[in-house]
């Protein structure tokens, strides 16, 4: 298999994938793939309850909290979220870092009064609003922000404070790359297909006294109170998403969960922003120190005419999808707990041996 830096759907662990594959004519004794098999059988909720006891483990999720396997991606709960937590007339912060929170406030809109308390828009997205400038409205709903900015590269170090309104995260590109205080957020969600699992998979942690909240009225298919009731089986959830999601769970706690991934990850992003910043303006990276990404680096070349060869020559080497987001132009690695540390060393080798090729 190749080193696979791809921003999501990304890679995900060895293991985890040659579990699948052992698994997948006789899941656990049933003599059928999981996939095949109905969400109200004994097994299949055996196996929802352990993953969610994983995870609940992992991120020493408290009581107070529903943790939920949903479905649309995140770009669904873009608009669900504030249909459950805004009631009519009610205003919403959002603090715009990059695509993805600009997208989140954008697609909120038809649901409430979208408040941009902070936006770094103007800085093209190269560092984030510093926390004294963000204009928080003391009756917001909720403030809503993107921790890890997939696509631009940068990351908040650090949960922000935003006083009593409850604190939103989009956590698609973050999630269990490191320890995290639950009891800061009053709901966290990510798409799966970064740090978990498969794409379609939605993993929602949300405090229950929100549950409460009215919100507009809706489908009960688009009420999280209503997913919180039914423990994530409103309708046939993605079975696949979960099984793989819990088999990632318990990857993660065999590594020594996320304490451990969070050195790991640490580590792997130094190596990586050693090798651009030392290498004398070959490669750059114009993301400000402090809040640079761990999980999506992104880089250029000195001369975008060498993209081109860079792209090709490292997919022929085993590197795999360095290339940016289309928006940006230029390289990104994603660095997401799949990806080991040799995969990043091996990219480091590359990225000196090609400078030293095409100087
Ligand atoms: N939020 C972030 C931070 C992302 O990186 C992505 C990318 O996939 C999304 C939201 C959109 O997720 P989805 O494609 O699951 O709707």
């Amino acid at each position: 298999r190749v080193w696979n830096f791809s921003a999501g759907p990304a890679a995900l662990p060895q293991a985890v994938l040659e579990r699948a594959q052992r698994d997948m004519l006789d899941w656990n004794g049933s003599g059928a793939s999981v996939m095949e098999q109905s969400h109200r059988g004994k097994r299949f909720i055996a196996m929802a309850a352990q993953a969610e006891a994983d995870l609940r483990e992992l991120m020493q999720v408290p009581a107070d909290y529903a943790v939920l396997f949903l479905q649309g991606g995140a770009t669904q709960h873009f608009a669900q979220i504030p249909m459950n937590l805004a009631g009519e007339g009610d205003s919403a912060d959002y603090i715009v870092s990059g695509h993805w929170s600009a997208k989140a406030a954008s697609e909120a809109k038809p649901y409430v009064r979208v408040n941009v308390a902070a936006s770094g828009e103007a800085d093209d997205y190269l560092k984030l609003p510093p926390r004294d400038s963000w204009q928080l409205d003391p009756n917001a709903a909720y403030v809503h922000y993107t921790p890890n900015e997939t696509i631009h590269g940068v990351e908040f170090h650090g949960v922000p404070e935003v006083g009593a309104a409850p604190l939103v995260a989009d956590m698609s590109s973050n999630i269990l790359s490191e320890p995290l205080d639950v009891g800061r957020f009053g709901l966290i969600y990510a798409g799966a297909q970064k740090n978990i699992g498969p794409s379609g998979l939605v993993l929602m942690i949300i405090r229950r006294d929100l549950l409460q909240r009215a919100g507009r009225p809706m489908a009960r298919i688009f009420r999280y109170a209503e997913h919180a009731a039914a423990d994530s089986m409103l309708n046939t959830p993605n079975t696949w998403g979960w099984y793989v999601a819990g088999l990632t769970f318990e990857w993660l706690k065999a590594q020594g969960g996320l304490g451990a991934m969070a050195e790991r990850n640490r580590a792997k992003a130094e190596l990586l922003y050693r090798a651009i910043d030392g290498s004398g303006g070959y490669y750059r990276n114009p993301i400000e120190l402090s809040a640079r990404s761990r999980m999506n680096v992104r880089f250029t070349l000195h001369d975008a005419a060498l993209d081109a060869a860079f792209l090709q020559e490292s997919e022929a080497a085993g590197l795999l999808a360095l290339k940016g987001h289309k928006a940006l132009g230029g390289m990104r690695a994603s660095l997401y707990n799949a990806v080991p540390p040799e995969a990043v060393e091996a990219l480091v080798a590359f990225m000196r041996d090609f400078a030293q090729r095409h100087g």
